[in-house]
């Protein structure tokens, strides 16, 4: 630390990103629940006609991309707010609403108490049931904290029905609710569709999965136009141009191929439902998954042991040491069928050893 350092950020805790920088160096990328599947040729396209243009700053409303992305999605060009990915979005939400505590269950996205530690936001953390869900009735008593939940999970992969959110959204009257259904096109119902009812409500989204543009960085939120004009305006404050040409021209061509997307999609859920049940023939205990991984444990070898195995035949996944509950889990992202394949034959001659 230099000691120009502003002593605010004296114990700054940040995203660990050194196994994704390896993981870059020739491993079978199966640990950041990217997609598989390259960009369709017209994102490509799009991008590299949009490089022409980086002479000049790109629109700040996103105007085009705005207005195809809420025809699709059913909701008002007002209602939505882009990020630099959904991070970005979090990151505004945490600075511009949390003055009275967060609330986020105790196995869920990492960047929630990042965030928290990084804007001096006091937290509660709610413990997953035994099997690992949410349970809404332990939200009881959080009425004016803003609470983030991903739905689908991370790293479970396990979604929570509407109707729980719902319950968990009206126990907190006095406070918001964010769910961030990054994964949400791989399973579950959305919440977008409460936007309308529930005053109190953000929904959080990305390009980064279902959408093959993690590398792109463009994510979004959904809800009420008065929330959605706070959000705007601490945009604007400290990153008014925040998507970059390319990506906007990207993300627009990637709405426009819709039906690429949902092809992905089916194409992932039927690989990952394979491998889920070729893993429970190996003696796996995998839970059940409406995302893009898988969150595994054996029943005889350990959680560090099959990670390091795979690593050494260059196949990355992701292995949790903390919390202690999940010590024996990994998370396995869906890759194509011959990348699973090829995990499948790696994991039986690790399980026999
Ligand atoms: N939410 C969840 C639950 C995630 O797992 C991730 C990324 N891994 C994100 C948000 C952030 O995604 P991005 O910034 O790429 O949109």
């Amino acid at each position: 630390m230099s000691r120009f350092l502003n002593s605010k950020f004296n114990s700054l805790d940040p995203y660990d990103t050194s196994e994704e920088l390896e993981s870059m160096n020739g491993y079978v990328r199966l640990n950041t629940n990217e997609s598989p599947f390259e960009p369709s040729v017209n994102v490509v396209k799009a991008a590299r006609s949009a490089a022409g243009t980086l002479n000049f700053y790109p629109d700040p409303d996103c105007t085009k991309l705005r207005e195809k992305l809420s025809a699709l999605m059913n909701v008002k060009p007002s209602e939505i707010v882009f990020g630099n990915g959904s991070d970005e979005i979090l990151n505004i939400l945490f600075m511009a609403f949390c003055e009275h505590d967060a609330a986020f269950p105790d196995i869920t996205y990492s960047f929630y108490k990042i965030l928290a530690g990084f804007h001096g936001v006091d937290f509660v953390t709610v413990p997953l049931d035994e099997n690992f869900k949410i349970n809404p009735d332990d939200y009881k008593s959080l009425n004016g904290r803003t609470i983030f939940i991903a739905n689908p999970n991370a790293p479970t992969g396990i979604f929570l029905s509407l109707d729980d959110v719902e319950k968990i959204i009206n126990q907190n009257p006095d406070g918001l609710t964010v769910i961030d259904e990054a994964y949400i096109d791989f399973g579950g119902e959305s919440a977008k569709k409460l936007i309308h009812e529930h005053k109190n409500l953000i929904v959080v989204r990305t390009f980064s999965k279902s959408r093959s543009m993690a590398g792109a960085r463009l994510g979004w939120c959904m809800t009420n136009e008065e929330i959605a004009k706070d959000i705007n305006n601490i945009k604007n404050t400290f990153t008014p141009y925040n998507i970059n040409a390319m990506t906007q021209a990207a993300g627009l061509a990637a709405v426009e191929d819709e039906e690429i997307t949902q092809k992905n999609v089916t194409m992932i859920k039927r690989v990952r439902d394979n491998t889920a049940s070729r893993l429970r023939e190996m003696g796996f205990e995998v839970l059940d998954s409406s995302a893009n991984f898988l969150f595994v444990r054996h029943k005889s070898v350990s959680g560090e042991k099959i990670f390091e195995a795979l690593k050494r035949c260059r196949i990355m996944i992701r292995h949790f040491t903390k919390p202690e509950k999940i010590s024996e889990f990994n998370r396995i992202t869906i890759g194509t069928a011959e990348q699973m394949q090829i995990l499948l034959e790696v994991l039986k001659r690790v399980i026999k050893k």
